[in-house]
């Protein structure tokens, strides 16, 4: 499929963030061409592109780099700093979505707040290694972190679930790249995913791998299933492979999310590594869950939802 670019300009490109740890957020583009069956960036979006299929299409806001400048001007006008806080790249988008080698806007984006001297933290979170090209304007940023989404260490899971992503096997050698050029990395583990990388044995290779790649910090978050999330995963995996639907419904029960909760505190104790915000963050209550017969063999499943909360809606 040939996806379907929009030029836009954004009326406003620095953005007030109600996510846990960033003050602002810049979205260079809307829409993502990764097309992960897992993104609930695709629920955000769809009510500018109410009928086009996640993944398809991507809006792309030719004037974001220069309504950067003017905006961060402003703000250094009406603040008297250079510090409006931290600034999140992205928040319904992958920054170096494939498309960003042809526009550059995240880079252009980057150039901007390094020309300003830019004083707070800018944290980008992606996929692609196509980070790694800005490395040269990434060290003339005063505070910045790069973290690379990782939910297993199997290309052929990341293929299955990330659509279109760069294979997770290239998103580990960018980390290590940017830990030998001096770049604080995180790794963002969300969501973890349900029958693929649950068990001890998964989650401490996981760890393994990502300390080894000079990695500092580690980012958790359970799988959201909220309804629009499941409609279009759980009509995938039906498609592709029926049996995942009861590993993955499971996940959100609370004795699932109990007993991966103390896989992952006990894998991570004794490692040099951080948790970012000091806990595995969810988007939802789990449900309360139940036995039932799925297909002739018995499994846990989860009742209704208790009630719906949120917390840091972090995408990538
Ligand atoms: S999860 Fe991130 S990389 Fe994947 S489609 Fe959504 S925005 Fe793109």
């Amino acid at each position: 499929m040939v996806p379907k670019l929009n030029l836009v300009q954004a009326k406003s490109i620095l953005i007030k963030s109600g996510l846990p740890g960033a003050d602002y957020v810049i979205n260079p583009y809307n829409g993502c061409l990764f097309g992960c069956m897992y993104c609930y960036a695709a629920q955000i979006a769809r009510w500018k592109h109410p009928t086009e299929e996640w993944g398809s299409y991507l809006d792309v806001k030719t004037n974001a780099p220069e309504l950067l400048k003017k905006e961060l001007t402003n703000l250094e006008k009406r603040l008297k700093n250079k510090n409006f806080g931290s600034i999140f790249f992205s928040s319904v988008t992958d920054p170096y979505v494939g498309m960003e080698a042809k526009y550059q806007l995240t880079r252009k984006c980057l150039e901007v707040l390094a020309d300003f001297g830019y004083e707070g933290n800018i944290s980008i979170q992606t996929k692609s290694p196509l980070v790694t090209k800005d490395i040269d304007v990434l060290k003339r940023l005063k505070d910045v972190t790069v973290g690379f989404t990782v939910t297993t260490l199997d290309d052929k899971v990341s293929r299955f679930l990330e659509v279109k992503a760069p294979p997770v096997s290239s998103r580990i050698e960018a980390l290590k790249k940017l830990f030998k050029e001096g770049i604080d990395t995180y790794a963002f583990i969300g969501p973890i995913l349900p029958y693929f990388v649950n068990s001890e044995e998964k989650i401490n290779q996981l760890l393994d791998k990502l300390q080894q790649v000079g990695v500092k910090e580690v980012w958790f978050e359970h799988i959201n299933l909220s309804p629009r999330i499941k409609a279009r995963l759980f009509a995938f995996l039906k498609k592709e492979s029926p049996e995942l639907i009861p590993p993955f419904e499971t996940a959100d029960s609370e004795e699932y999310r109990e007993k991966l909760e103390k896989i992952i505190r006990q894998a991570m104790k004794g490692r040099s590594l951080k948790m970012g915000l000091g806990k595995i963050i969810y988007h939802r209550k789990p449900r309360r869950s139940k036995l039932i017969n799925f297909l002739g063999k018995k499994q846990i499943v989860s009742l209704p939802l208790i009630k719906n909360t949120g917390d840091r809606n972090h995408l990538l």
